[in-house]
């Protein structure tokens, strides 16, 4: 930047560093965030046309942590919530390594997948607060 003075000029990189670190902050934390991946329509859903009464599949962590984590399936017609935990180590396998925890999280998927799959067309609840209005 020409024609700053010094001062003008330290500002003008301070505000640079700070603005380069937020931007790493802000997508690290979306990285972190759950990300929505599917969403069921109920029966209700489907008859009454809204797409809001649905079983919506989320995976709640990032895939590079450590940490157990889940893949959820929650329908918003009755409230169940299935919890679908990422395991590392699936008995029966016949060894010690853990599997790779992107193999880990697409397994947990699948069962939250054939969850959703299953409850979805046969859940007949209208959510709570609406049967109440
Ligand atoms: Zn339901």
């Amino acid at each position: 930047m020409s024609g700053m003075t010094p001062e003008a000029k330290a500002n003008w990189d301070r505000y640079t560093a700070w603005s380069e670190a937020e931007k790493a902050r802000k997508a690290e934390e979306a990285r972190k965030a759950p990300r929505v991946l599917a969403r069921y329509l109920t029966l209700v859903g489907q008859s009454l046309g809204r797409e809001d009464i649905a079983v919506t599949i989320t995976e709640m962590g990032p895939r590079d942590s450590e940490q157990a984590l889940s893949t959820v399936a929650a329908c918003s017609g009755c409230a169940t919530v299935e919890t679908v935990h990422w395991d590392l180590y699936v008995y029966g396998r016949g060894d010690d390594e853990p599997l790779p925890i992107a193999t880990a999280a697409e397994n947990a998927e699948r069962q939250a997948r054939r969850w959703a799959d299953e409850h979805a067309p046969q859940c007949r609840e209208i959510p709570v607060q609406e049967v109440a209005r």
